[in-house]
């Protein structure tokens, strides 16, 4: 598997690993994060790839930080309870990312306990897994639960997140291809070890500027976790989840995360403005969802659709490592001004098969 491929950063290891442990077929990666700074395998990496060595009882050479070479030999995907710790605030959700594919058909239910970061800059916050990505998946038949029990920051990160599932037999083909309307935009908003103020200043400058363009955020819920409580993150953060539900469906997720010099107000206006500009794309999936539901398209036991509001390099690179196990099964079809649609046929997938399928050039 070329991780050179695409976006050329992790989504291809963790994608590689999922299907791997999934069909049993070993992989081998070479240029691993070769278009990042620094290249190779980080800690939260690594990380992802303990996870699946563990899940899936995997043998595994090229582990070392900074490695841009691995090969992972897959035995058997157990289930049962896992402890994981990024030792950073390496990123919890991508560390799943890698995980919940594999925990769908493992031979019983997986309870994972994840520690690093829950609201890293470039990986899906917490709450998108929880708001926009587990109803998706739950649409496809897995009902994926996500506790969040501590956020996690960085530079210390510490957060902690639970996650769990039952195996299902197939995955639930999803078509989610209109937007025929916006019903309502709700959200949260968090901060932690932060003065109070932060949380209402974010959600007020969002609101103000949705207002702007005649929508009102109606149900925004407001999380501060002060010093003393145990929900208390270990470095200070803040952020802001927006989401916009779609008739017939769909949920779209925008958000943004506070940094040093950067003020609430600003904070607010960056989320709300990025959700305008999703609504403006009139695609029920956003381009973040869309190369998180590309392996379950794969997997799904019948032909799915999704219109998103523009193809990513991230998306390139999930369909090539999908088609690499399998075999061409995406068709893209972009329009004038930017949305496209995929279309997957799927494997149908389902854990007989396991060892019985070896990857092949697409
Ligand atoms: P990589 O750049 O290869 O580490 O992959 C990043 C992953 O995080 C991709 O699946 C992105 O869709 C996802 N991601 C990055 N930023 C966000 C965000 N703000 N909201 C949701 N998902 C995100």
């Amino acid at each position: 598997m070329d991780g050179a491929y695409g976006e050329g950063g992790g989504q291809i290891l963790r994608m590689s690993l999922a299907l791997s442990a999934l069909t049993g077929a070993p992989v081998h990666l070479r240029n691993i994060r070769v278009k990042r700074s620094p290249p190779g395998l980080r800690a939260q990496h690594r990380t992802a790839v303990e996870a699946m060595t563990r899940l899936s009882d995997a043998s595994v050479k090229g582990l070392e930080l900074g490695s841009t070479e691995l090969e992972f030999t897959p035995r058997q995907l157990k289930g049962g309870r896992l402890a994981l710790d990024t030792g950073t605030a390496g990123s919890t959700t991508l560390v799943l990312q890698s995980l919940l594919p594999a925990m769908a058909f493992s031979e019983k239910r997986t309870e994972v306990q994840i520690t690093g970061g829950t609201n890293n800059p470039l990986a899906p916050p917490i709450d998108y897994v929880q708001r926009v990505l587990a109803p998706s998946l739950a649409k496809m038949g897995l009902q994926v639960k996500i506790d969040l029990v501590r956020r996690g920051f960085y530079p210390r990160g510490g957060g902690v997140v639970r996650a769990a599932l039952d195996p299902v037999e197939t995955v639930q083909p999803i078509q989610l291809t209109r937007f025929e309307e916006l019903t309502c935009v709700s959200g949260i908003a968090y901060s932690s070890r932060l003065p109070k103020h932060i949380v209402p200043r974010m959600v007020r400058r969002a609101r103000e500027i949705l207002r702007l363009a005649d929508l009102e955020a109606d149900d925004i819920d407001m999380e501060v976790a002060d010093q003393g409580s145990p929900r208390c993150a270990l470095s200070p953060g803040c952020g802001i989840l927006l989401t916009g539900t779609i008739i017939p469906e769909g949920v779209l997720g925008a958000d943004s995360l506070g940094e040093l010099g950067k003020s609430a107000e600003r904070v607010g206006e960056e989320v709300a403005e990025g959700l305008l500009r999703l609504i403006g794309q009139k695609a029920p999936v956003d381009t973040y969802l869309g190369d998180q539901l590309i392996i379950y398209m794969a997997l799904a036991d019948g032909r799915s659709t999704i219109r998103v509001g523009g193809l990513t390099p991230h998306m390139e690179s999930c369909i090539y490592v999908c088609e690499r196990f399998f075999r061409r099964i995406f068709t893209l079809t972009t329009e004038r001004g930017g949305p496209a649609t995929i279309t997957c046929e799927g494997t149908g997938f389902s854990v007989e098969e396991r060892g019985s399928r070896r990857s092949r050039p697409p």
